[in-house]
């Protein structure tokens, strides 16, 4: 390139020299007239001196393009060099995040708002770094502020519903997680928050409708949400009840037992209500289907019910024939034992209730034993004996929250420490059911995280 200038150049000297030689051998005037001026010139003169006004009118013409176009140049590098030094504070920002640093976080933050024009990207690390802080103002007014930009909506909706559930807010938790679910009901934390949240507040149909979506879109397996469907319309069936409208309670309880049979507040929902409505021998065969699948002490002592029967000793005939369905259970022998014991048959109570102990005897039985002693009259320092173990006895089967762990005293269909539904399982505390794995899914109020790469705390 460089050379082929230099070439050209080189012919161009050439030939201007070789001109102006041609120019000087052919001497020539030229004379102009104008207005009583008169000029005398040769040619070579006049030529050159077109060619030198060529030349100047060139040069400033490029000077007025270089004066003219600097100032923008100028601009368009300062813009660059700001833009740069914005997303530098981003970065650090976000770092900080990471880090746990809120005060560190801000502070960026605050240099990147001021140095970009993304509001966007800078609200997302202000609100992160409110929520650090504490600072819940801060954080709403970020989350808030992202739903107008259409693609942080969403992230915006997830803080929001994780702020209005540590305010405490509920309403307004549900509000948002509705909002959330229109734009994206494919994402699972809004299917399993949402549908929460609704149980929670007893909308039991608008939950069942957010269930179907999730089923419909894989976020829910087909097992699961079975019983969740079982377990929302025996709460359904509870409404209709109170209603006044006996025969869809009925229909309703019908149909969640035919989903969920393993579930016992299922079984015991459709036992109750074909009790209440004159039906005991049916009652009776729905417990004796839940009792081969799920035993528990209320299912027998509704089967007593069912059974019509009063006297001690048949009484013990009608909890047998229950308990044979599910023989090897704790909850049979348990049965049997209590039974026994009402009927007085001390030696028969006392064999249920050894194979229920196995080698390590939990706190019923114990309870239990001390009881045949004290009946049978064998003496007060056995049933201290007994009082006494049962006290660092191993803990019994209780309805404990399959997503927390909490313990209740009975069944409910939400779980009051952790918000989940139908998560609460009669069973021993680090066993979980046979029927549900542990709920790793549920969003609860205390794993509600902006980022979801973030490990809850
Ligand atoms: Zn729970």
């Amino acid at each position: 390139m460089t050379i082929l200038r230099t070439i050209l150049w080189f012919v161009f000297a050439i030939v201007a020299m070789l001109g102006a030689v041609w120019l000087a051998e052919r001497p020539g005037s030229v004379t102009a007239e104008f207005r009583g001026w008169r000029l005398d010139t040769s040619v070579g003169v006049l030529m050159i001196s077109v060619l030198v006004l060529i030349l100047v009118s060139v040069g400033g013409w490029l000077l007025y393009r270089w004066i003219v176009g600097a100032p923008g140049a100028m601009l368009e590098g300062w813009g660059e060099s700001r833009r740069r030094r914005g997303y530098r504070e981003l970065t650090q920002g976000l770092a900080a995040v990471a880090a746990g640093d809120g005060v560190e976080a801000q502070k960026h933050a605050r240099k990147a708002e001021q140095l970009l024009s993304e509001p966007a990207l800078t609200l997302l690390l202000s609100a992160q770094a409110a929520q650090l802080n504490g600072d819940r103002d801060g954080a709403r007014r970020a989350f808030t502020a992202m739903l107008d930009d259409e693609q942080m909506a969403f992230l915006g909706l997830r803080g929001l519903i994780g702020q209005s559930l540590r305010d405490g807010d509920q309403a307004q938790a549900l509000a948002h997680a509705e909002r959330a679910f229109r734009l994206r009901p494919q994402t699972p934390w809004v299917v399993h928050s949402l549908f929460d949240m609704q149980a929670q507040v007893g909308q039991w149909r608008a939950a069942q409708e957010t269930l179907e979506t999730g089923i419909r879109r894989k976020v829910v397996t087909a097992d699961k949400g079975r019983t969740l469907k079982a377990l929302l319309e025996v709460e359904r069936s509870r409404e209709a009840e109170r209603e006044g409208r006996p025969s869809d309670a009925l229909a309703l309880a019908r149909d969640a037992f035919a989903l969920a049979p393993e579930r016992i507040a299922v079984t015991r929902r459709l036992a109750e209500l074909q009790l209440t409505a004159g039906d005991p021998k049916k009652a009776m065969k729905t417990i004796e289907r839940g009792w081969a699948l799920a035993p528990h002490p209320d299912l027998a002592s509704l089967y007593l019910d069912a059974s019509g029967e009063t006297e001690a000793l048949k009484r013990v005939g009608v909890v047998r024939r229950l308990a044979g369905l599910n023989p090897s259970d704790i909850e049979s022998h348990l049965a049997l034992a209590q039974a026994s014991l009402d009927a007085g048959l001390w030696g028969e109570a006392r064999r249920h209730l050894d194979s229920a102990a196995g080698s390590n005897p939990s706190t019923r039985v114990c309870r239990l034993m001390a009881e045949v002693e004290e009946r049978e009259q064998t003496g007060p320092d056995k049933v201290r004996a007994w009082l006494s173990r049962a006290a660092d006895a191993p803990a019994d089967r209780a309805w404990r929250c399959n997503a927390c762990g909490a313990h209740h005293e009975g069944w409910r269909p939400v779980c009051e420490s952790c918000g989940a539904f139908g998560t609460l399982q009669w069973r021993a505390p680090g066993t979980y059911g046979q029927i549900l794995p542990p709920d790793d899914t549920a969003v609860n109020k205390t794993t509600m995280q902006l980022s979801p790469s973030l490990p809850p705390p």
